[in-house]
This record gives structure tokens, sequence and C-alpha cells, in this order.
């Protein structure tokens, strides 16, 4: 088989690129493949928490997770398909009431709010207007998206899926890449277990996998493995009952019921007002209807995140930090087992921040795997050893809501178009060549 080119890998990343490239192609004169090994969302692309924040400190990649929430947010509107997209806003506490922290808080919200996000420093009295029942101290702060949100990881992938295919990409399920063939510094193809399919162009887009497959080829990039877990929780507190259906919860204000709301009225009318619901109004919360009962939480002080996940009638918790997440050498042997102390904690950590917690329903938990670099940032782009191979892994716990960004840069990269998504050099596989790394920004776990 011929391909002009194979995609390593169905994440969220692969398929991304897969509708990028198809929708710019002809499937009968230049292929796009796509190879997955097992399934698409197989690596971490089917346990992300798929959150949608933009609060980052460096401008290009604040840019793209805009653009990427803008995407996700007309997804729906575009192709039909539900991804399961709620405009929850995301709250992040400043990492404490440090007149440092604050100042470093500030002028982040100042820097994203000058290039279109909706950012704004909120105060104490505020955040306990957004989140009801939060246990804060006065003098605390924090950053308020209120056009941010979610996604629903397992619906995006399947849309993605089916909009790659659609748009003419072939996608393998089932079809592991044993290695990449390389002839004169030229990428020639791949073998699989079964064939050997030609092509100009391959992109390891494999997540944890990736620095196996390029080990195969004798490059070395600094690329690390953790497992990180998470935790299942459903309350019995009705006023926290995630998903719930009674319009008494969620987005209702108190006047209408009577009923404990998490949302202020000035925050509901943001978010009905933001410019991508003009006309669409049944999108306020994704779903026509699908409550929420607060808002994503990130809280560096605690040390979580949470977010409700109306879809499932659950809430989630994780790790603010992946600084304790245990390494991982052989992906291929990751079992998402979770160790039982974390439950303990997550319990803890939650309820300290939210007491209508404190009485939560366990779930489950899980664990996945996040690919690492040594400055949080990907990498992104061609790999300079090898003509026509590109590299597109290492991204933490940040590639869920940068994949429409990465998809259409990337695309074009494969196209030999200037690249307007995103700035190359700010993800160059090369960049670690000859000086150490910067040190890495806030390690936000998501
Ligand atoms: C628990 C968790 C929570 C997260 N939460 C968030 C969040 O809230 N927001 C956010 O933006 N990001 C989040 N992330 C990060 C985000 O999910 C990842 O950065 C993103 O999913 C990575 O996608 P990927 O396509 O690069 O890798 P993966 O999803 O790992 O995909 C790689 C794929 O390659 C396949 N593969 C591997 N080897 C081969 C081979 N040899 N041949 C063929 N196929 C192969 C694998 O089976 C896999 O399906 C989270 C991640 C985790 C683990």
């Amino acid at each position: 088989m011929r391909a002009k080119v194979v995609i390593v890998g169905g994440g969220v990343m692969g398929l991304s690129i897969a509708s990028w490239v198809a929708r710019r192609t002809d499937p009968l004169v230049e292929p796009v493949l796509l190879l997955e090994r097992d399934e698409p969302g197989a690596g971490a692309s089917g346990r992300s928490s798929a959150v949608l924040r933009q609060y980052y400190g460096s401008r290009c990649t604040a840019g793209m997770a805009r653009d990427s929430l803008r995407y996700y947010a007309g997804f729906e509107n575009r192709t039909g398909r539900s991804i399961g997209f709620v405009r929850t806003g995301v709250l992040t506490l400043a990492l404490s009431r440090a007149p440092e922290d604050v100042a470093r808080l500030e002028e982040l919200v100042e820097m994203q709010a000058s290039i279109g996000i909706e950012v704004s420093v909120v105060n104490a009295a505020e955040i306990r207007e957004l989140v009801h029942g939060i246990e804060i101290e006065d003098g605390t702060f924090g950053a308020w998206e209120c056009g941010a949100g979610c996604v629903d990881a397992e619906r995006t992938l399947e849309a993605f899926t089916a909009i790659a295919r659609n748009k003419g990409a072939v996608i393998r399920n089932g079809a592991r890449v044993e290695e990449v063939l390389v002839e004169g510094g030229r990428v020639r193809g791949v073998r699989t277990a079964e064939d050997v399919v030609e092509c100009e162009q391959v992109v390891l887009a494999a997540g944890a996998w990736t620095k196996g497959l390029l080990a195969r080829l004798g490059l070395d990039y600094p690329l690390e493995v953790t497992s990180t877990a998470h935790l299942f929780v459903c309350s019995r507190d009705p006023h926290l009952a995630q998903g719930h259906d009674d319009p008494k919860f969620g987005m209702h204000g108190p006047e209408d019921s009577g009923a404990t709301t998490w949302f202020s009225r000035d925050a509901l009318h943001a978010a009905m007002a933001h410019p991508d619901l003009e006309g669409h109004d049944h999108d306020l919360v994704e779903g026509s209807g699908t409550r929420v009962s607060h808002p994503v939480l990130i809280d560096p002080e605690v040390g979580f995140y949470a977010r409700c996940e109306p879809l499932h009638g659950r809430a989630r918790v994780g790790r603010f930090s992946y600084d304790g997440d245990a390494r991982v050498d052989d992906p291929e042997g990751h079992e998402p087992r979770v160790a039982p102390e974390f439950e303990a904690w997550a319990l803890d950590a939650l309820s300290r921040r939210l007491p209508g917690y404190a009485d939560v329903r366990v779930l489950g938990a899980e664990a996945g795997l996040y690919t690492l670099t040594p400055d949080a940032q990907a990498l992104v782009g061609p790999v300079p050893e090898v003509a026509g191979l590109f590299l597109v892994s290492g991204f933490s716990g940040h590639g869920f809501k940068l994949a429409p960004s990465v998809g259409e840069g990337v695309a074009q990269m494969l196209l030999g178009e200037p690249v307007s998504a995103f700035e190359p050099e700010f993800f160059a596989p090369e960049r670690f060549r000859g000086r150490a790394p910067a040190a890495p920004p806030l390690p936000f776990g998501i």
C-alpha cells in the first residue's frame, strides 16, 4: 500500500491531524493513513479529563488554547455531532495569598486578556459567589475564565474519528507500527506486523510509545512517561449531585427556586452572552439542559483539580501537579491501577475546599499516562535527522485542549505551508540540543 502520509497513533493528536490533513488532500491520489495499535483513545486521550482552560504562562500556548476552545465550542453547530462540550467556566486559584503569587496571577491574566481571552481576576467574595460553599480564606484570589469548560473525551475522539474518515482518511485499528523505514536519511514507509506501507511522510503521534519508536531509529529525544491517577465520585448531597436533571440544581439562580446555586447570575449571564454562542442559546450549557454543579476548580494550594462529568453523573478529582507521579519505563506493561493512598488524599483535598463533598460515594479510580518533556512543552515538528519524519508528542496534561490547533498547524507543516496555527519554533524538537532546558512553568497536571 502507498499513502501520502502515515500517522502513527489514534489519540486526540493523531486523529486531529488526520482530520485536518485529509480535508486538504485528495483521498484517491494522496491518501492519509492513520495506524492505531489498539483502538482510538487507547492511550492518554481516552482517560483525559478534557478540561479546556486557557490560563497558560506563555502567549503561544494560551493563544492555542483560546483558538482550540472556540473550535470545540462550535463543533456541534458545525458538524451536528455532540462532543459533550459544557461551558462550565474554569476557576484557577492563586498558588497562595503571598503578594508575589497574586502578582504573578495578575500578570498572566493581563497577558491572556491582551490576546482576547476572557479572563479576570476574582477576589474571595467573587469566588464564593462562583463556587457555592467553597472554603477559602479572605484575601484569596483566582483567575476566572467564564467562557472555558470541558468536553467529553470519549465522544470527542469518536467525533474526530468520524470527521477524519468522512474527509477521506483511512483509519486502521489493531495496526501496530513496528518501525519507521528510512533510506538515505529519508522516510520510506512504515512496517506493521502485517505489511509495509510506503510513504514519504510519517507523523509519530504515539504518545507514551513515541520514545520507543524513536529509539528503533537510533534517535533520543527527552520524553519521559509518568502515571497519574484520578478518582471518580458522586455526591450524596443533592445540591452537588452531578448531572442532576432537576432544574432546581445547577444553573438556576436562588431566586428561581430557592435552591443552592453554584453560579452567580452575573457569571451565568456572562456565559450566555459569550460571542461563540450568539444565536445558539441552546448551547449555553451544551446538550440542551446539561447541568453541572460547579465550575472546573483548579487549586494549586491544596494541590487538586475537580470537574463535573455530567454525561456520567459524576465528578473527577486529580492532582494539580505531576511532580509526585510514578515514572513508567515501559508503557506497554502499564496497568491503570491506582494506589489506595490516592483515594484518601483525593477525598481529603476535595472536602477541605468543598465541604459538600465530605460524604461522597466513590465510584472508582483509574490512571493514565502523561508524556513529559523537560520544559513541559510538547515536541512538534520535523525531526532534523530524518527527512519526512515529524514528531508530535510530549503534551503532558495539556494535549486535549490544544489538539485542534496542533492538528491545523501540523497539517500546514505536512503540506509545506507556513504555519499560522502556532509558533513552530516554540515546539521545535531540536530545541534541547546543546542547551539546558528552560525551567518548566507552573506544573499543571491538566
Ligand atoms: C489522566 C489524564 C488527564 C488529563 N487531563 C487533561 C485535561 O484536562 N486537559 C487537557 O488538555 N489534557 C489533559 N490530559 C492530557 C491529554 O489527554 C494528552 O496530552 C493527550 O491525550 C495526548 O494525546 P496523544 O494523541 O499525544 O497521545 P495518546 O492519547 O497516548 O495516543 C497515542 C496513541 O498511539 C497509539 N500507539 C502507540 N504506539 C503505537 C504503534 N507502534 N503503532 C500504532 N499506534 C500506536 C496508542 O495506542 C495511543 O492510542 C490528560 C491526560 C491524562 C492521562
